[in-house]
């Protein structure tokens, strides 16, 4: 029996030596029942063989926590929690948890979701993938839209296409670059397979490479008229032409809170910033594009709010008014590396490369 707290492990990554199962630093045989908290008991086979099928499939590529493997070897949702954190502000309100699954579920098996899985040489390997790849995919949009589900529908009214890859090889073979992309002649977010867990091996999540990618889908798909069209650098709702979902507050807001990073990184460009100057919130790697720009604030807004709004308050409510919520309530503690990272790059002491950024027009 486990003595372990299912909360303080569900973000590690299982192993198997021999028959046994290796978690946390301790190692189960297989009969043995794992404690998974409010889901209930899951045996270690059960655990080792949610394993075995991402073995199988990536080639020893994809390793995903233990709360993956729950929620294949159990199909319980909560088994997810670890990947939203929105989930933490609809704990104390079990009708609003349970929609949040029913908007995962619902996502799911949207017939618009049109998510496949390549091995190499471009073999279709969907229907072999295990529900969990399926689900984090739905997750994600279902955090970011959970009180925007006219942007989801309107987003999902044509197939939307994402290809997950079960290693680099097939990622490469497909097209792929980088270490992910939004690939403007398919249409498609493309990504492996393995970066879909990569940032949840923290107490709490981390690198969001899904939600980067998103953000360049959404940048370049037009809520006006349903279509994927050219990269603006904004997302849908903030531009007149995208019909009932327009949110004009957030575009005023959008675009007050661009001009400041903009002023800010330009007096870094310059090396023109006194001592005590305001760095801007984002990296110089998101002043190249307008589209690396909207993507990379799209992933701060969901990981690191509280600095975000701190530092750039009209920027930060220019992305609460579109999404109608305040991630602040569910990161109690902002994921940390987009802060020091950020800032490192900007008081190094090296000027950055010239931006090449452009602010919307009111
Ligand atoms: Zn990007």
């Amino acid at each position: 029996m486990s003595q372990m707290d299912y909360n303080e492990i569900r973000n590690s990554q299982p192993g198997v030596v021999g028959q046994a199962l290796q978690l946390a630093g301790r190692v189960f045989s297989p009969p043995e029942q794992l404690d998974c908290g409010e889901i209930g008991m899951v045996s270690g086979q059960a655990v080792i063989e949610a394993g075995r099928r991402y073995d199988e499939l990536t080639g020893g590529n994809c390793h995903p926590q233990l709360a993956a493997l729950v929620f294949d070897a159990t199909g319980d949702f909560r088994a997810l929690d670890f990947y939203f954190p929105i989930v933490n502000s609809l704990k104390a309100d079990p009708a609003a948890r349970e929609d949040f699954y029913n908007a995962v579920r619902y996502i799911a098996g949207h017939p618009g979701l049109d998510l496949r899985i390549y091995a190499e040489n471009r073999q279709d390997v969907t229907a072999q993938t295990p529900p969990a790849v399926r689900h984090i995919v739905a997750g994600h949009l279902s955090e970011v839209f959970f009180y925007r589900r006219d942007i989801v529908e309107r987003l999902l009214s044509q197939p939307r296409h994402f290809r997950i890859y079960t290693n680099r090889e097939a990622f490469n073979q497909d097209g792929g670059l980088a270490g992910g992309d939004y690939n403007f002649g398919m249409e498609a977010i493309q990504l492996e397979m393995s970066r879909l867990f990569e940032g949840f091996s923290g107490k709490t999540p981390g690198v969001a490479p899904f939600l980067h990618e998103l953000g360049h889908m959404l940048d370049h798909f037009e809520a006006g008229t349903g279509r994927m069209g050219q990269c603006e650098g904004v997302l849908p709702g903030m531009t007149g032409r995208d019909g009932p979902v327009f949110t004009p507050q957030a575009r005023q807001y959008f675009i007050a809170g661009k001009q400041l990073e903009q002023q800010r990184y330009l007096a870094f460009q310059h090396g023109q910033a006194r001592p005590n100057d305001p760095v801007p919130v984002g990296h110089p790697y998101v002043f190249q594009t307008d589209g690396e720009f909207i993507a990379g604030f799209l992933e701060m807004f969901f990981r690191n709010p509280n600095y975000f709004a701190a530092q750039n308050p009209q920027l930060y409510q220019a992305f609460a008014e579109l999404l109608r919520q305040d991630p602040r309530r569910y990161w109690p503690e902002d994921f940390n590396l987009y802060i020091t990272e950020n800032r490192k790059a900007y008081l190094g002491g090296e000027r950055p490369h010239p931006q090449n950024i452009s602010i919307p027009r009111y």
